[in-house]
């Protein structure tokens, strides 16, 4: 494979942090030439996002041989402890491939990581480089046009253009991607990161229209974030350190004094989105990661959902490819996969990110979770991609929990 088309490359990746890097890599792997462009240069921070990596994205990493360098700098995380709604639920996600162990590791501990790996296993990259227009024949996707960063424009050619470029994707606009679901924002993050935090495990409040998080990340740090409903949000623009601290002395205060005592080492961030699924694929072109499908952050369901979609592309493109199948009957076999396996973490992540104060018969069933670890577990598989939300929300399955463990 990868000789002798009428282009020097087998496929085009617009974009190279957690959906495009791995992408790139995993066809490079299998032979493929590889061109991977992106506007920003490696290593660098991507600041619109927090990163937990629940153990599905850490079992990748581990499959994929690149856990050790993250992992060399970054604090491993067995315990969650879940605040919701006043109940403490207290336990590990669902092992993956053996792996409990969760990670949060800055952007640009990662993104450099999964960069390298790509560009070692054969991946040609471009950084500085924007793409800024497809370039189409008789309706199909043929190429890109893009610039370098002194203004040069330059055009490459592929039989596939994969958009890694995240929710802006210029790949999606000018591909005209339709877009099939849209939740506008409902909730934001304020986040910054401390050295002197005492914390060993992922810690999660939701309460009514407010919540908080923090985790220990790379290199002795602890990130700690809090939630604002949107409309807050954007009154808090004068003064987000003053909502940030207000937010976490209301539903979190151990964190509030935690922090108090600690040393802020990076600036406050401030983050969120509206949420949306895409078309996945056209004549010559595909979407991977945040540029096809965007949840409400609050799963943290981003970076493991960039992960499996890079992998089941690759395999796509590389069956399609090869002339085992057609690349248009593979590319739609991969969006019939990614929205059978995503779509109902999708519902459920739109519907946690409302924060709405639970029914009685919500509160019940989280009451009773706070004996029974085993069901906890599996409450936070739905959070981690590991559990159907809605098999462990089924009416049979609550009324077991509550017989069980409800009073
Ligand atoms: C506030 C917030 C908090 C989050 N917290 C978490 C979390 O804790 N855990 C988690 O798993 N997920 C989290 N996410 C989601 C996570 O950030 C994304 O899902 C993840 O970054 C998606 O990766 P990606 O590679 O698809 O896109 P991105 O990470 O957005 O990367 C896209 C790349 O494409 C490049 N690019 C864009 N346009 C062009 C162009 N025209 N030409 C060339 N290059 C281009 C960009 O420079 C960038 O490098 C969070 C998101 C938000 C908004």
């Amino acid at each position: 494979m990868g000789s002798g088309g009428a282009t020097p490359y087998d496929a085009i990746i617009v974009g190279a942090r957690c959906a495009g890097a791995p992408c790139a890599m995993l066809l490079a792997r299998q032979g493929l030439r590889v061109l991977l462009i992106d506007r920003d240069r490696f290593p660098s921070n991507m600041p619109q996002s927090t990163h937990l990596m629940h153990p599905l994205a850490v079992a990748k990493l581990k499959a994929w041989g690149l856990l050790e360098p993250i992992a060399a700098r970054t604090t491993p995380l067995t315990n969650w402890r879940l605040d919701l709604y006043g109940n403490v639920l207290v336990g590990v996600p669902p092992p993956v491939n053996g792996n409990v162990l969760s990670f949060a590791p800055r952007r640009h501990v990662l993104d450099d990581v999964l960069v390298r790996a790509a560009v070692k296993a054969g991946a040609e990259l471009r950084e500085a480089s924007t793409v800024t227009n497809l370039v189409f024949e008789d309706d199909r996707v043929v190429g890109i046009e893009a610039r370098e960063c002194n203004g040069k424009k330059f055009i490459e050619r592929a039989p596939i253009v994969i958009g890694a470029d995240g929710p802006g994707s210029v790949v999606a606009h000018r591909a005209k991607a339709q877009e099939i679901d849209v939740v506008p924002i409902v909730q934001s993050n304020l986040w910054s990161y401390f050295e002197g935090v005492s914390l060993d495990e992922v810690q999660l409040y939701v309460h009514p229209k407010a919540g908080a998080f923090a985790f220990p990340s790379s290199d002795g740090s602890t990130l700690v974030a809090a939630n604002l409903m949107y409309a807050e949000f954007i009154t808090a623009k004068a003064d987000r350190s003053a909502a940030f601290c207000a937010r976490l002395r209301q539903v979190a205060p151990s964190l509030a004094a935690a922090i108090g005592h600690a040393k802020q080492v990076d600036r406050l961030y401030a983050g969120c989105t509206r949420a949306f699924v895409r078309k996945a694929w056209g004549p010559g072109w595909a979407l991977i990661g945040d540029a096809g499908m965007k949840k409400d952050p609050v799963t943290a369901q981003g970076i493991p959902g960039a992960f499996l979609t890079a992998e089941w592309m690759a395999q796509a493109v590389a069956d399609g490819l090869s002339g085992r199948q057609s690349l248009d009957r593979v590319l739609a076999d991969y969006e019939a996969k990614r929205d059978a396996f995503m779509m109902p973490f999708y519902s459920f992540t739109a519907r946690l990110a409302e924060f709405n104060p639970p029914s009685p018969d919500q509160d019940r069933l989280y009451r009773a979770l706070r004996a029974t670890p085993t069901d906890t577990s599996e409450l936070f598989g739905a959070v981690a991609l590991t559990h159907s939300p809605a098999a462990f929300f089924a009416p049979d399955n609550v009324r077991r929990i509550l017989a069980a463990y409800g009073h």
